[in-house]
């Protein structure tokens, strides 16, 4: 059951935490959005209040425990108990490791990945205490397979699948009814490639994303999938992307 659940989405300013927020809303569920870029969530929040919702928002860089903790104390105070959280924020700086655009590496590490341990940190403590919540990262099909141009980025979201089925495993150990869920999407229409500087690696990306490129709304349906399942299922990873994407 989605309805009444309480879930924090990180990178909802746009792309496919926007649109998981919104699919969220609808269902009921008491959302809670956080990104850097503030209009742009009061706009989302705005939507989402529009249409009955309930949907707050909070300032939020991912690299900063302090704002990770914040966003929690935001969700348990507005209303009242934390049931999920969605790591999504990330950024894709692509480009060949010769051209040293280190960094594009450094940043991509604290986002993509120290963002996610500071999200997980700051709720853990929550969730053990109450014995449940869902824990749901967005990694990338660039977590499963090396491709030239994407060393530093495919790292990171090569990261998320260890620690994610790490993480599941000691929760089902411990007894603590944590559930996880790790989505890879393939090419979605996101504000994504706005990152990347590399003018050859933009233009080979921007073709593909032109060619194959699917809405976010349907990461957004699978986020809502591993939610609606009873407690006592895990989804735990799930490949997603354009029919016709043949990589
Ligand atoms: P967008 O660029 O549209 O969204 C990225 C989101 O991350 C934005 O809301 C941005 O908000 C937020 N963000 C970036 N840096 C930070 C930060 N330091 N702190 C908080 N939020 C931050 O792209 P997508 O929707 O595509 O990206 C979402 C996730 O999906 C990413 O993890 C990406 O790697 C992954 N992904 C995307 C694919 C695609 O094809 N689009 C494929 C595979 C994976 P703001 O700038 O306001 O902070």
């Amino acid at each position: 059951m989605i309805k009444d659940k309480v879930a924090i989405i990180t990178g909802a300013s746009s792309g496919i935490g926007e649109a998981t927020a919104k699919l969220l809303g609808r269902k009921g569920a008491k959302v809670v959005l956080g990104a850097r870029r503030a209009d742009k969530l009061r706009q989302i929040v705005d939507e989402i209040t529009g249409e009955g919702g309930h949907a707050v928002f909070r300032e939020l860089d991912v690299t900063r425990q302090s704002d990770n903790d914040a966003i929690v104390k935001l969700a348990k105070d507005t209303f009242g108990r934390l049931d999920v959280i969605f790591l999504n924020a990330g950024l894709m700086p692509n480009s060949p490791l010769s051209a040293l655009k280190t960094d594009d590496w450094h940043q991509m590490v604290d986002v993509n990945v120290k963002g996610v341990l500071n999200g997980v940190a700051a709720v853990l403590p929550t969730f053990i205490g109450q014995k449940s919540g869902h824990i749901i990262a967005t990694s990338s099909v660039a977590g499963l397979k090396a491709y030239p141009n994407g060393a530093v980025y495919g790292g990171t979201k090569w990261f998320l699948r260890d620690f994610m089925e790490v993480l599941r495993m000691e929760s089902a150990m411990e007894g603590t009814n944590i559930r996880t869920a790790t989505i890879y999407p393939a090419a979605i229409n996101t504000e994504l490639l706005s990152t990347i500087s590399q003018r050859d690696t933009l233009a080979q990306m921007q073709k593909t994303y032109d060619q194959y490129g699917i809405s976010p709304d349907r990461i957004a349906n699978v986020v809502a999938f591993a939610i609606e399942q009873p407690d006592d299922t895990t989804i735990n990873e799930l490949t997603v992307g354009p029919a016709d994407q043949p990589w």
